[in-house]
């Protein structure tokens, strides 16, 4: 019997090490430095770099693919298990307690971006492939852990790899939680799109002449602004509207006039799109304000649409596309960005949908309410939900060294996040982020704690070791 998590604390201090320096590296998606070896920019490039050479040093084979990925590979046969990690990160953003590439350890947690989204499992995973490595463990597949690089931007990486490399069979993405997330929802970006007729300014009236909110459709958006022209005593009556309204809002706001237009600015507070719930959409929250001003304000067709339609709906009941099932539960949607400006109108609807949701009927559904007001409806991009059985060896092998490893039950989950597991035919996530404990991926202050660390690469160890023995 091999003693997993005693392999994994005799090589604590040189995984934390190697952790925080691969946590030092700011690998964040960079135009400005691209090129050559670096299609994702030169951070991320020395990242890529950093997990070859440690793999390398390690006992692995390794494989540079152009800068797109690469991956170490240990063991022999024609079968391959895969597991994809991602080396990029997102932006740090701003209000750490400590420099968000300092890596710094504080209460048994090391806290940097990327520390549980995805570099600390990426050297979890590396760690896990030492181990074997060095127990001389025979294994009948090889084991190939792929790096992939803009995991956070478009996928351009993992997509380039697949194509110029073998696809390992099975394999995981340690990149969400534990315990094993079977079930991913589909995801499809709708967007609006049409015109205002100059003849809806009412007499007498202002008018919202540009109206923005959100940038991202897979984040909720935190700020919305709209710029509002008309007379100044209407103007006024609407400023005063909006520091009544301001004082029952849990959120800031401002207001000022600009070359005789009135701007407010609006925030709520940003979640990710597959959790529309857990957010305040600013954009919904200043339209359904606007609509309050109707007295002093024209009415745009397309506010009242978008009030009517979305505002607190997180499931698509407003707009007739609800849908649940047993193994991925509800459909969700986010508004993710309002543009309106120069009379066009663009609005961008993030939705994560089940696995056995009727895809046309939902485009279909939208489209007709669009037309309503005149927008067409356009699937910008869709990617397919996933799914693996829970009988397949692969799901009740993970399981059950989960169970082993932690003594609880290894339940199985559906999210609405698309993780890499999905770009392989039977691949799930597993891990890192254990039950419980609070999710800092995207966020200021991201953290791993160091136990859980430890945990996570003895679980890895004995999971790819059983799948590839
Ligand atoms: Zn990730």
């Amino acid at each position: 019997m091999i003693n997993w998590i005693k392999e994994v604390e005799q090589r604590k201090e040189a995984l934390l090490k190697d952790t925080q320096a691969f946590l030092q590296i700011k690998s964040v998606f960079d135009s400005a430095t691209k090129g050559g070896d670096a299609p994702f920019g030169q951070g991320i490039r020395e990242a890529l770099g950093f997990a070859l050479d440690k793999s390398k040093a390690f006992g692995l084979e390794i494989k540079n693919v152009d800068g797109y990925a690469g991956h170490g590979e240990i063991g022999h046969g024609n079968d391959i298990i895969g597991v994809l990690c991602h080396v990029d990160v997102v932006p740090e953003g701003d209000g750490w307690t400590s420099p968000p590439y300092a890596a710094e350890i504080r209460d048994d947690k090391i806290f940097a971006r990327g520390a549980i989204d995805d570099k600390g499992p990426t050297m979890a995973a590396i760690y896990a492939l030492r181990i074997i490595n060095e127990l001389n463990l025979p294994l009948s597949k090889r084991v190939r852990i792929i790096f992939g690089t803009d995991e956070e931007s478009g996928w351009g990486g993992i997509d380039y790899y697949l194509k110029k490399e073998e696809m390992p069979s099975i394999g995981f993405a340690p990149d969400a939680n534990f315990p094993i997330i079977i079930t991913e929802k589909g995801i499809a970006t709708i967007s609006l799109q049409g015109r205002i007729e100059k003849e809806q300014k009412e007499m007498n009236k202002a008018k919202v002449t540009t109206f923005l909110s959100g940038n991202r459709t897979n984040m909720v958006p935190e700020n919305a602004m709209a710029t509002i022209a008309g007379d100044r005593m209407l103007l006024d009556n609407i400023q005063k509207d909006f520091e009544a309204f301001l004082e029952g809002y849990d959120y800031q706001g401002e207001m000022k006039v600009i070359n005789g237009q009135l701007e407010l600015k609006l925030e709520g507070l940003s979640a990710h799109a597959m959790e529309p719930f857990e957010g305040v959409n600013a954009g919904l929250e200043l339209i359904h304000f606007l609509l309050s001003t109707e007295e002093w304000l024209t009415i745009d067709q397309w506010m009242l649409w978008a009030d009517q339609h979305l505002y607190h709906d997180y499931y698509g009941e407003k707009l007739g596309i609800q849908y649940e099932d047993n193994a991925s539960g509800p459909l969700t949607i986010n508004p993710g960005i309002f543009h309106i400006e120069d009379g066009n109108i663009t609005i961008k609807i993030n939705i994560r949908y089940p696995i056995t949701n009727d895809m046309e009927k939902m485009t279909y559904m939208v489209r007709e309410k669009a037309n309503t007001i005149g927008c067409n409806s356009i699937l910008e991009t869709n990617k397919a939900p996933h799914h693996v059985d829970k009988e397949h060896v692969l799901v009740q092998t993970l399981k059950r060294v989960y169970e082993e490893q932690t003594g609880q039950e290894a339940e199985l989950l559906s999210i609405g996040g698309g993780t890499y597991a999905r770009a392989l035919d039977t691949g799930v996530a597993f891990g890192p982020l254990f039950p419980g404990r609070v999710e800092t991926a995207h966020q200021r202050d991201e953290h791993i704690d160091i136990e859980d660390l430890l945990k996570a690469t003895a679980i890895y160890a004995q999971a790819i070791y059983e799948l590839a023995k």
